[in-house]
């Protein structure tokens, strides 16, 4: 399935969130039956995550937006595990810092972009501020507005410098959300998760739809573009952004390095006799 052209938004697209349902699955998968392929994409951004990072001459960003309990963090367990930490990170964006407060917004989102060879997922993202700084107006309009071209504009500079740039909305439903709370407050192990806010937070669930479909609107451009991904399965989940990124990362024409060394010489110099060579792959896991 082209998950990434079924779920992409197109610059310019308008976007009701009440028309997509966050139960899609797809005609013919099931968990069991999506379980090889997010091993298979899973796999294949673990070979070409090595790849980016030999290659040294591009990066990757992953953005990840939602509203509470859709996934996040999940996403960034199950998918991003087998890459090498070696090059990848996760960025969680709290309320901003002293610090990162007294500088403009998109600061403290330049300074973790992901350097060449990087991949760097944002778990949250420079978006907070046209989202809960709207909703909770902790900005005035003149201001938060103005925001949507000022990210177009840095994001198009990060692309230029070889970032590739993919953002996911993670689509629930409110049910689900509630669903899922509940079950934190079952789960001991998951009781450091909970807070009060989640609950204040549900009942401006149409002012936070609201602030998503401008921001999904206004910043999904060809080269960062967002994708709406169905989420109250978490396996459906799983399974469509895998081969989003999977797919994009087969474009990026990633490649290992010429070696720099003349490794006849280096041979001949210390009588290192020609043995089978090492099956392709065995390191593409990033090893
Ligand atoms: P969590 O993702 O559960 O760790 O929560 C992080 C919290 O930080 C969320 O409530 C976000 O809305 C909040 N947050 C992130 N960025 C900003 C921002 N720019 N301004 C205000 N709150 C933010
Ligand atoms: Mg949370």
């Amino acid at each position: 399935m082209n998950y990434r052209k079924k779920f992409v938004v197109d610059a310019g697209e308008k976007v009701q969130l009440s028309k997509i349902d966050p139960s899609y699955t797809g005609k013919h998968e099931s968990h069991e039956k999506a379980m090889p392929k997010i091993q298979e994409h899973i796999a294949c951004m673990d070979k070409l995550q090595y790849l980016l990072y030999a290659d040294g001459n591009q990066s990757l960003l992953i953005v990840l937006q939602a509203l509470d309990a859709a996934g996040k963090d999940g996403v960034v367990r199950h998918l991003f595990s087998g890459m090498n930490p070696q090059g990848t990170s996760v960025f969680g964006f709290k309320q901003p810092s002293k610090d990162e407060a007294a500088h403009d917004f998109l600061w403290r989102a330049h300074l973790r972009a992901p350097g060449k060879g990087e991949v760097v997922i944002f778990n949250r993202s420079h978006y907070e501020d046209v989202l809960v700084v709207r909703v909770h107006k902790l900005a005035e309009k003149p201001v938060w507005s103005k925001r949507y071209d000022l990210i177009n504009d840095f994001e198009k500079m990060l692309s230029n410098n070889g970032t590739r740039i993919l953002k996911f909305f993670l689509h629930i439903s409110p049910e689900e959300q509630l669903e899922r709370f509940k079950q934190r407050l079952d789960d001991p192990s998951r009781h450091w998760k909970i807070s009060d806010a989640d609950y204040t937070e549900r009942e401006l669930w149409p002012k936070y739809i609201e602030a998503y479909e401008e921001a999904l609107e206004k910043t999904s451009t060809k080269y960062a573009p967002w994708h709406i991904i169905p989420a109250n399965h978490k396996w459906f989940r799983n399974l469509a952004i895998s081969e989003i990124i999977a797919g994009t990362m087969k474009e990026m024409g990633l490649k290992l390095p010429p070696t720099h060394v003349d490794l006849e010489e280096i041979r001949k110099k210390y009588h290192i006799a020609e043995q089978e060579q090492v099956k392709q792959g065995s390191k593409g896991s990033g090893a």
